[in-house]
């Protein structure tokens, strides 16, 4: 599969995925809404193997938002790059994730993955704001294989 680049708004970070994203979905969870400054976070995850600094990553700073889950993201433009995991987080499929996968929001890619969110997640946390518009399917909290 071809190599995805991504950046933040500043430039100052770039970074390249060699490899498959896990089947994205629209996270709607109250964390994820502040990260992102948005309705929702397009999210999916990588194989750590398959990420590659291209610069930059000395200004990319983490942000413990749970105990185990670092919300990575550009110091100087605030973009989010990467959510690190260790075996403390709380959700059971970012723990068996710890170490070998990173977080990934769609939305700092600058090639298009080939994949699209195919869920909402966490809806029960929804901004008051937001009306669905599609059809894909809802959970409370994050299903399998997510
Ligand atoms: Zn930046
Ligand atoms: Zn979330």
């Amino acid at each position: 599969m071809p190599v995805l680049h991504g950046s933040c708004l500043c430039g100052g970070v770039k970074f390249e995925i060699a490899g498959p994203l896990t089947p994205p979905s629209n996270c709607h969870c109250s964390m994820c809404r502040k990260q992102q400054g948005a309705a929702f976070r397009s999210r999916a995850r990588v194989r750590a193997a398959d990420f590659k600094w291209v610069q930059g990553k000395h200004l990319v700073k983490f942000y413990e938002s749970t105990p185990g889950t670092f919300r990575g993201f550009c110091g100087v433009c605030g973009s989010p790059i990467i959510n690190k995991f260790d075996a403390r987080a709380k959700a059971a499929v970012f723990r068996a994730a710890a170490v070998s996968e990173y977080g990934i929001a769609l939305a700092t890619l600058d090639d298009d993955p080939g994949v699209r969110p195919a869920s909402h997640t966490f809806v029960g946390s929804k901004a008051p704001w937001f009306e669905f518009t599609d059809d894909l399917p809802q959970y409370q909290e994050l299903p399998a294989p997510y």
